[in-house]
C-alpha cells in the first residue's frame, strides 16, 4: 500500500485494514551522542557553550539557538539544584508503589539547562526547592549510553 493520495475533504478518510509497516531510527544527534558516550565511558557530564554569547546548553547542542553560532563542549559537574519536584505514590497503572518516587526538575550547575530525573536516598518530606543534588551513576560496566545510566540524583 502506498499513501500518495491527498485528502482534502476529511469525509474522504477511510479505514485501513491490516497492519501498516512503519520504520524509524531515533538519533540523539551529534551533541546527544557525545553526551551519552562521555556519560557511559567516563561518567562525565557535558554541556555546550556558545562561542559568541556564552549561553551554556544542557543537554548540549552543536549550535546556539539564539544567534546560530557554533558551540564548544564543556565538562560540568553533573550537580545541580532542585527547581521543582513531584512525589508519585502510585504507578502509571494506578497501583500503589511500595516506596514513593520523587521526580525533580534539576537546574544543572554551570549551565542554563535543566534535567528531569528521579531523586533517591531522600524522603519526600525532606525534599525542597533549592536543594543541592548530585548524580548517582550505574557502575561503569553496566552503563549503556542512556539516560538511565544516571540512577538518580541524591542530596549533595
Ligand atoms: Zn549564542
Amino acid at each position: 500500500m502506498v499513501f500518495t493520495e491527498k485528502i482534502i475533504d476529511p469525509r474522504e478518510l477511510k479505514h485501513v485494514e491490516g497492519k501498516i509497516e512503519l520504520y524509524w531510527v531515533y538519533t540523539s544527534g551529534e551533541a546527544g551522542d557525545y553526551f551519552f558516550k562521555k556519560l557511559r565511558d567516563e561518567g562525565k557530564f557535558t554541556a555546550a557553550k556558545c562561542k559568541k554569547c556564552g549561553h551554556v546548553f544542557f543537554p548540549p547542542r552543536i549550535y546556539c539557538e539564539f544567534d546560530f553560532s557554533e558551540t564548544e563542549y564543556v565538562e560540568v559537574s553533573g550537580e545541580g539544584c532542585v527547581a521543582a519536584f513531584a512525589v508519585a505514590y502510585y504507578d502509571k497503572n494506578g497501583e500503589k508503589l511500595e516506596k514513593p518516587e520523587i521526580y525533580a526538575l534539576i537546574e544543572m550547575d554551570g549551565t542554563n539547562g535543566r534535567i528531569i530525573h528521579l531523586l533517591g536516598e531522600v524522603n519526600p518530606e525532606d525534599v525542597c526547592v533549592g536543594m543541592k543534588v548530585k548524580p548517582v551513576l550505574k557502575p561503569k560496566e553496566e552503563r549503556e549510553g542512556k539516560i538511565t545510566d544516571i540512577l538518580y540524583f541524591k542530596p549533595a
